[in-house]
């Protein structure tokens, strides 16, 4: 029997890319990322997913699209449309993302033999400036998140951020340490499949268009910009309904009603409650009408609980219901106080009812 395992596996990571390039030197980006920054608050010493981020990302499923070989750059292409799509959103999106490069005809750096998946058109660098020399967290870390989460509606294979790679063909776990010289502080490598660079995945087929990609609403949901979030007697919501929630849970308290709930849920949450309450599949997750899931819950980047503005009440036993004395106070007093109900989830409250 042989000692070792065969030297690739279809489940092997991809050799790593930009392993020597930095990508400012690649793409003429300023090497000036430093500007403004506001001390190192939003620093970690590497990406650590979060628990629900990696589950999501486990659960899914991407083949890795190699990059032909290198044959002096004849097998270079261009810039594709997936790449320069998501580009434009991002850049969109995030206004602390200034420079985003992506097609660069080179050799891949680990396998010279080989074409970069830069050179395909098919991989991005999305440049974070950095805090102090050390990565920004706060920046790349949601950024990098919403790419695991989303990444077979996307069509994301692989990602390099902070130290550590994100390989979507793997099973189990699918991040691990990155031991490249390039320790990619400075930028999220990302790639793309060949289905997503010919903008052919869901989350592209639901963009209305390069030209309104800011405003386009996907399957994805927005880019989870974190709202500013406080907690409030022990409901975490947006900063901006704080007051008010302050004052009708002091209001509740002072009627011997004792309110207590959930707000906020992150975007990896909400897709966790859609597999949940929808279904498994993709079109269960990113597709389905919020109506036919049990109990409905919106679509992921719909729900005003990502963005801090709607809050689940508990009742006596489990989710509040009609029959409740907290029902029955909210009912009388919530729109005192700007929150209104959601009509079929009698525990689901928020700034506009939804
Ligand atoms: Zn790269
Ligand atoms: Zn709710």
């Amino acid at each position: 029997m042989p000692a070792t395992a065969p030297a690739s596996t279809p489940d092997a990571p991809p050799p790593s890319d930009d392993a020597s390039t930095s990508a400012s030197e690649a793409y003429g980006a300023s090497g000036e990322f430093g500007e403004a920054t506001t001390g190192a608050a939003g620093s970690a010493s590497r990406w650590v997913l979060p628990e629900a981020v990696r589950v999501a990302g486990e659960a899914q499923r991407i083949s890795y699209d190699p990059a032909p070989a290198w044959e002096g750059g004849k097998n270079c292409t261009a810039m594709t449309r997936g790449a320069a799509l998501l580009r434009a959103f991002i850049l969109a999106r995030v206004p602390a993302v200034k420079t985003i490069g992506g097609y660069n005809c080179r050799p891949n750096t680990a396998r010279t033999s080989q074409t970069s998946v830069h050179g395909t058109g098919r991989a991005l660098d999305i440049m974070i400036p950095t805090l102090q020399g050390a990565a920004n967290s706060a920046v790349g870390d949601p950024i990098a998140n919403w790419l695991v989460t989303n990444a077979s509606v996307i069509g994301v294979q692989y990602l390099i951020w902070n130290r550590v790679k994100w390989s979507g063909s793997r099973t189990g776990r699918k991040d691990a340490p990155y031991g490249g010289p390039n320790p990619h502080v400075d930028h999220i490598h990302l790639e793309l499949t060949s289905a997503a660079s010919r903008a052919e995945t869901p989350w592209f087929r639901s963009l209305p268009g390069a030209a309104v990609v800011k405003e386009a609403s996907t399957p994805a949901g927005a880019l989870p910009a974190r709202p500013d979030l406080v907690t409030v007697q022990g409901i975490e919501v947006a900063r901006s309904i704080a007051g008010r929630l302050g004052a009708m849970l002091t209001a509740a308290a002072a009627a011997g009603v004792k309110l207590t709930g959930g707000g906020y849920r992150s975007p990896a949450r909400q897709v966790e409650l859609r597999r949940k309450h929808c279904g498994p599949s993709q079109d269960d997750i990113w597709q389905k009408p919020a109506s036919q899931c049990v109990p409905p819950t919106a679509r992921p980047g719909r729900s005003n609980h990502e963005r801090g503005l709607a809050i689940d009440f508990r009742g006596v036993s489990g989710r509040m219901t009609r029959a409740d004395p907290a029902y029955r106070w909210l009912a009388a007093n919530a729109a005192r106080f700007g929150f209104k109900n959601l009509p079929s989830e009698p525990w689901h409250w928020s700034v506009d009812g939804r």
